[in-house]
């Protein structure tokens, strides 16, 4: 049996977004995050519908991480530093040289797409962001699917505009979709 259902690589918005769904439906999921999403930067979110005006990153990273906590999900806080992605289970190496491995793997690294690209995973310029600094995982759809079972691509790596909402709306659409392939029915989560 694999360590893990779910592996999330990258705890920023979409990784986040993505465990709380994975989380909620019953699935084991981690996540493994280095501490530097984008969205630390931000001092006001102030274009999320729905969201106070005055929220920070930091507070909207803090409020999705204990919603993901509360739905039973594990959290390390280290680098990936490995992937085995052609034999499942897939495997997942920290910085330690700890190896976990899992059914499912999101990748939502953004910035961190040196990873991807040390494992010969072709990347492209997302053309939604001017600044030409974020990149997408070519062969991937915008649902996060990459053609390797199992294997997802989360956040603005799934070439969405870089809007924190869009991040966040298609890592749940990530988690979705992974939890109705896990579960063998279409998975919904009302309250
Ligand atoms: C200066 C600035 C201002 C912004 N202002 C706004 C705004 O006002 N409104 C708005 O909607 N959006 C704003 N954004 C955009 C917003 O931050 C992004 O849309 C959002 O963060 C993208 O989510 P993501 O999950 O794709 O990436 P991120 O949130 O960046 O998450 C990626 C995660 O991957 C992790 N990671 C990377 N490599 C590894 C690795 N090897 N091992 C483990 N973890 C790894 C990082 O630690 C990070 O947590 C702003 C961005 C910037 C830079």
């Amino acid at each position: 049996m694999s360590d893990y259902q779910v592996i999330i690589v990258g705890g920023g918005v979409a990784g986040l977004s993505c465990a709380i769904y994975t989380g909620q439906a019953g699935l084991r999921t981690l996540v493994i995050d280095k501490g530097e999403s984008q969205l630390l930067k931000v001092k006001q979110i102030r274009n999320y519908p729905g969201l106070s005006p005055e929220t920070s990153g930091e507070e909207w990273m803090h409020t999705a991480r204990a919603q993901a906590e509360s739905a039973g999900v594990d959290f390390l806080s280290t680098q990936v530093e490995r992937l085995v992605l052609d034999r499942r289970p897939y495997e997942v190496t920290d910085q330690s040289g700890k190896v976990y491995t899992s059914e499912f793997i999101v990748l939502s690294v953004n910035l961190g797409f040196d990873l991807l690209e040390n494992h010969g995973i072709n990347l492209g310029i997302n053309r939604h962001v001017p600044s030409k600094k974020i990149r997408y995982v070519e062969h991937a759809n915008v649902e996060g699917v990459t053609g390797v079972p199992g294997v997802y691509v989360a956040g603005l790596l799934a070439h969405v505009p870089s809007q924190t909402v869009i991040a966040a709306g298609q890592g749940t659409f990530v988690g979705v979709q992974i939890a109705s392939e896990a579960l063998g029915r279409p998975y919904m989560w009302h309250d």
